[in-house]
């Protein structure tokens, strides 16, 4: 792959975004370099590493059993980010790409009918597959073998801004969904006043993990290259974001204690401008927006 050249659209991509971006929430040694692209506009680190699994460390929190806390603060302040089964998806099959630890998959199993997750990391596929006991494929292959044109919904919260190979993942997703079927993203928004104000130190950066921040017309390229039709974007609150980046500022590095200490303030901050995530709902075969069906 060109190194220089957009993970979306192809096009060359300008460096100098943003510059020598350390690890100021866990802490490991490397520094990375964003740019942006001359065509779609995604900010996309430059170059895109190879191999990222060293970026996350055994205490990546993501791949830890969230405290009851989390799960609370999950379902009270940020519920409008994660996708929300309705009535209607009492059969559906759900897929959470980058399902984590499982909370989320679990916090939803009885409101649909079957609940899958995908999980890069072998050894966090396994816990989860034995603490929910339902399918958690880590293998893009192994997956599509199984669930063709099977799956009613994919989640990807805080997900997409992780990937190296977006058209890889795109493509697997266009896949594995029914026609009509839905995807639902939540990724941090670039372009938010926080993330413009906060800079290096914007914790929703999180370099190096965050390989780029996928958005508008960058999103709509992904979309319609692979048989999806973008049905919905909206901003969502979510005060990590906020808490996170004023806990690194004061300390230099992220702390948690002050995280939880900004949270409250956080999340009155996360209301009055509430557009430091974008969540888009894509609705595979743009044919029935032709046809005039409503899926949303
Ligand atoms: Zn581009």
């Amino acid at each position: 792959m060109d190194i220089s050249r957009c993970i979306a659209c192809g096009q060359p991509v300008k460096d100098h975004w943003l510059e020598r971006c350390e690890d100021l929430y866990l802490c490991t040694p490397y520094v990375v370099d964003y740019g942006v692209c001359e065509g779609c506009r995604l900010v996309q680190q430059v170059p895109i590493p190879c191999d990222t699994r060293t970026f996350y460390p055994e205490s990546y929190p993501m791949h830890h059993e969230r405290s009851w806390f989390f799960s609370l603060a999950r379902r009270v302040m940020i519920r409008r980010v994660y996708f929300e089964p309705k009535e209607s998806a009492a059969g559906a099959v759900l897929m959470d790409f980058g399902c984590g630890d499982g909370s989320y998959l679990e916090s939803i199993r009885d409101d649909v009918g079957e609940i899958i997750g995908f999980e890069p990391v072998s050894e966090q596929a396994e816990r989860v597959r034995e603490r929910l006991g339902c399918k958690v494929y880590n293998s893009i292959g192994e997956a599509e073998g199984d669930l063709k044109e099977r799956v009613d919904v994919i989640t990807a919260h805080f997900v997409v801004e992780h990937l190296t190979d977006l058209h890889l993942v795109f493509g697997f997703w266009s896949r594995i969904l029914k026609d009509g079927g839905i995807v639902h993203i939540a990724v941090p928004n670039i372009r938010s006043w926080e993330a413009r104000k906060f800079r290096k130190h914007w914790h929703g950066l999180d370099a190096p993990r965050h390989i780029s921040f996928p958005e508008g017309d960058s999103l709509s390229i992904l979309a319609k290259s692979h048989g999806f039709r973008l049905a919905d974007s909206r901003y969502g609150i979510f005060p990590n974001t906020w808490a996170g980046s004023l806990a690194t500022v004061l300390a230099g590095r992220y702390r948690h204690s002050l995280f939880l200490a900004f949270m409250p303030l956080c999340y009155l901050l996360s209301c009055l401008f509430p557009n430091s995530t974008t969540v888009f709902t894509l609705i595979k075969n743009a044919r029935f927006s032709l046809e005039g069906s409503r899926h949303e």
